[in-house]
């Protein structure tokens, strides 16, 4: 039987209990002012009467009404005759009457007294039984009454007791059910074992948590699948991949970092990353500044800006059996979870880029660079040393175009020494061959030194040099040469973009414990798109002067200043000038 009908039938029981509890209580409330009305007319009259016909004839002798008063109730009496025997008395007491009216007899008057009191004595007997009826009635209304009240009342409570449960129950079991579905708990079925409207809810529930779980299922089967995928595609892949998630944990490596890392699998993979790098200085160095990689707490990508700027130097590493060269790329991975704005770090993905064979062909560059320079070195000499004894005439006297031409080769292999003496600067830094002579070197002799090889050079373009150094000299932990080098290969450029005329400003601040030296030029300045590139190697501005440069002055600058664990640095700005600045570690006299 379905809900609907149960409640229509609960409700049609209530009803037909108020019809039938109603329809008894008026029965019998009828039948009780019945018995009432009835004693009232036909006894309790007859009584009345009686009563008048006793005051007549206690009056019959003084008052000659009273025969009427008798004759008149009497007649009313006749009318209202209604118990058993009372006719006969009643026709008896009418006799009496007629007797008297022919002459006042006291026997007489007694007779009719004594029929009067029995009169009386029948309706007074009829009203006792009547009303012991009426009792008896009211009694049995109550015995009904509160037979069907305590009928209604069990099947109410009953009703009242087991309803309520009887529909909230499924609903909770429902409720709780649809919370185990929506924590993907797919297995969950409801079993109802009643055949109405929950039956049918049960089994709509059922098929849909069928449907949900064979969603589930082959959703797995796929992700599993692409998982796979994925994980074979990395484990392919030629370069090692470390995959970490937002708290360092190692989620995979594939077999190229496995290998690299000299680890087996089940060492990396699910443990914490700084706890496996105690044990292996490689992984160490890889997960350096991870920290800084993942998110801020409001989720904004705190990605140190020097890391991403300047790309790691390459790692030198042992692998593949030979001395092989990795660049480390850190990719933090996060998502933006559907409905919220910020993203979420979910972890970081470490590359690592196999650069061994660009190495190996830079080195064999470097090294022909470097024989060539070497090997040009004596044959230019030559040509100087030649040049410069034509030019002093020692061999005999020039004309005024012969002086020229000597003049031009002179020129020309000047700058070819000029060349090769850089080329050669940068084979050394390039190999590491680079040999420094650390010593403490007061930063007014660089500076000095330097302004005296320039010197010339800025007077012939009318360059004034400024010098603003403090009144209390730092010393610096440098190697004199190369410093000096530095600082004049700065100044050189300074005057040679500088206008005619143009003023120079060295510089030198001593800042906590580094020493920064900078110079300033009134030049065209540099735009910011060539600035990120100037310390590159053979790097020119578009336009520059083809004869004068080589494009490797400044990167040799940053190699020698960096050498000694200095930094450098420029600010340009179009129409006013350029300064480049490189600071060295101040020395403690
Ligand atoms: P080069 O030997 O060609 O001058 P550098 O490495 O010294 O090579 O300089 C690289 C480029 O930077 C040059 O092309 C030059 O135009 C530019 N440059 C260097 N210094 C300055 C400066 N003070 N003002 C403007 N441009 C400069």
């Amino acid at each position: 039987m379905n809900i609907k009908t149960k409640i229509s039938l609960g409700l049609f029981f209530l009803f037909a209990v108020i019809l039938i509890v109603g329809g008894i209580s008026i029965y019998y409330l009828r039948e009780i002012s019945d018995d009432a009305k009835n004693i009232i007319k036909a006894n309790y009259e007859s009584i009345e009467y009686m009563q008048g016909m006793t005051a007549a004839l206690d009056s019959l002798e003084r008052d000659s009404s009273s025969m009427m008063r008798l004759k008149k109730n009497l007649n009313a009496q006749e009318g209202n005759v209604t118990e058993l025997g009372e006719m006969e008395e009643t026709v008896r007491l009418a006799n009496l009457v007629n007797e008297l009216r022919k002459g006042y007899q006291d026997s007489v008057v007694l007779e009719i007294r004594q029929s009067i009191h029995k009169i009386n004595d029948l309706n007074l007997k009829a009203i006792i039984h009547k009303n012991a009826i009426a009792d008896e009635t009211a009694h049995q209304a109550t015995i009904y009454l509160i037979i069907i009240v305590t009928i209604c009342f069990l099947v109410s409570f009953s009703f009242i007791l087991n309803f309520p449960g009887y529909i909230a129950n499924p609903i909770a079991q429902l409720t709780a059910s649809i919370k185990a579905i929506a924590n993907r708990n797919y297995e969950e079925r409801l079993q109802f074992n009643r055949s109405d409207e929950f039956e049918e809810l049960a089994q709509a529930f059922n098929s849909m948590a069928e449907k949900m779980d064979e969603y589930e299922h082959s959703n797995l089967a796929n992700l599993l699948f692409e998982k796979k995928r994925i994980e074979t595609i990395i484990n392919r892949m030629n370069d090692p991949v470390i995959g970490l998630d937002d708290k360092r944990h190692i989620i995979f490596a594939n077999t190229e970092a496995i290998e690299l890392l000299n680890k087996k699998e089940e060492e990396l993979v699910g443990h914490y990353a700084p706890d496996v790098a105690v044990t292996n200085d490689l992984l160490r160095r890889l997960i350096q500044d991870i920290a800084i990689h993942t998110l801020g707490s409001n989720g904004s990508i705190l990605t140190s800006p020097s890391t991403l700027e300047k790309p790691d130097k390459p790692i030198k590493i042992y692998a593949h059996g030979k001395e092989s060269y990795f660049t480390r790329e850190i990719i933090p991975i996060s998502i933006t979870p559907t409905g919220e704005k910020i993203p979420v770090s979910i972890g970081t993905v470490i590359l690592l880029k196999n650069i061994t064979p660009f190495k190996e062909l830079d080195l064999a560059k470097t090294n022909f660079i470097a024989t060539i320079s070497h090997e040009l070195k004596t044959p230019i000499a030559s040509l100087q040393m030649g040049a410069k004894l034509l030019q002093d005439q020692r061999v005999g006297s020039l004309n005024d175009e012969q002086s020229r031409i000597v003049q031009t080769v002179n020129d020309e292999t000047q700058r070819l020494m000029k060349i090769t003496g850089e080329l050669l600067d940068m084979a050394q830094v390039e190999t590491g061959n680079i040999k420094l002579n650390l010593t403490s070197v007061p930063a007014n002799d660089l500076i000095e030194q330097a302004i005296e090889a320039v010197k010339f050079q800025a007077e012939q373009r009318h360059v004034q040099l400024h010098v603003e150094v403090p009144d209390k000299p730092s010393s610096v932990q440098a190697d004199k040469d190369k410093t000096i080098w530095v600082l004049i290969n700065f100044l050189t450029n300074a005057v040679r973009h500088s206008p005619e005329n143009g003023e120079v400003y060295i510089h030198c601040t001593a800042e906590k414990e580094r020493v920064k030296f900078s110079v300033k030029d009134s030049g065209m300045g540099i735009e910011p798109k060539h600035l990120e590139k100037i310390f590159d190697r053979f790097y020119r501005v578009p336009g520059s002067d083809p004869k004068k440069g080589t494009g490797l002055g400044l990167s040799i600058c940053k190699e020698f200043i960096e050498a000694q664990r200095g930094t450098v640095s420029v600010n340009s700005e179009m129409g006013k000038g350029s300064e480049f600045s490189f600071s060295l570690v101040q020395a403690h006299t």
